[in-house]
């Protein structure tokens, strides 16, 4: 099945000159969103993963099915202020100016080996961020999954050592 008929572009959101890749159509169609968590969940059988870490808010969509299908927990990591227990944060730059993630310090120990999810890796800022969150909690990381990956941003060059996953590229 290809996944890449049940992504809708539109152009200039949320600002000029950015063509968003719509994932709301793949999440109507119940056979097109079964299929993109069979393929997120290919790489991972027999790994011994632990929790499947979800990035805000379209990584929960995507993580939560990926942890059922894996039959292991979900980990949310979320904007600030929005967990309310002890939390460890983590600032990136963006085009313009810097936004921060965060994560419970209680989630995740030595003993975890997680995947992180998200719907898309464009520049790799946000991934990147999630990948220092998780390390210092001295967990292990088996990969990233996205459904989508812009090639042409270079995501991947801000993460070399983590194995990394995706199902439709452009
Ligand atoms: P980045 O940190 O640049 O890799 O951006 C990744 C985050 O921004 C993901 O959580 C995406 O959901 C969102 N994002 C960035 N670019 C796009 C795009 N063209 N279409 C949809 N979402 C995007």
């Amino acid at each position: 099945m290809d996944l890449a008929q049940f992504i809708r572009d539109i152009p200039n959101f949320p600002k000029e000159g950015i063509i968003f890749k719509d994932i709301t159509p793949l999440l109507k169609n119940a056979t097109a969103f079964e299929e993109s968590i069979a393929q997120l969940s290919e790489p991972y059988w027999d790994m011994g993963i632990t929790d499947v870490v979800g990035i805000e808010s379209r990584g929960f969509i995507f993580g939560a099915a990926l942890a059922i299908e894996l039959g292991v927990g979900f980990i949310p990591i979320r904007k600030p202020g929005k967990l309310p227990g002890k939390t460890t944060s983590e600032e990136y730059s963006l085009e313009y100016g810097t936004d921060t993630i965060e994560l419970h310090t209680d989630a995740l120990n030595m003993h975890s080996n997680v995947i992180i999810c998200d719907d898309l890796l464009a520049t790799g800022g946000t991934a990147a961020a999630a990948v220092k969150l998780i390390k210092s909690l001295d967990a292990h990381i088996a990969g990233l999954s996205f459904v989508i990956e812009l090639e042409f941003l270079n995501g991947r060059e801000k993460i070399l050592d983590v194995p990394i996953y995706s199902l439709i590229k452009y």
